[in-house]
């Protein structure tokens, strides 16, 4: 199952996991929830969908 790393700040992901950073606004991303330590495995995951934790602020485009 692919696996995502997403940015906690704006609505980037990517699938390469050797990218720590965001290309938009430079936060670290997060491969997996903080909490459970799940992967993340949605492109546009906003709650980990194993304990509801929020991930991002939002999945809004960035302007
Ligand atoms: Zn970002
Ligand atoms: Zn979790």
């Amino acid at each position: 199952m692919k696996r995502y790393l997403i940015c906690p700040e704006c609505a980037y992901t990517t699938a390469n996991r050797r990218r720590k950073l965001c290309e938009y606004c430079r936060s670290e991303l997060l491969g997996q929830c903080p909490i459970c330590k799940k992967p993340i495995r949605e492109e546009r995951a906003i709650y980990c969908k194993d304990c509801g934790t929020k991930l991002r602020i939002s999945y809004v485009p960035i302007q």
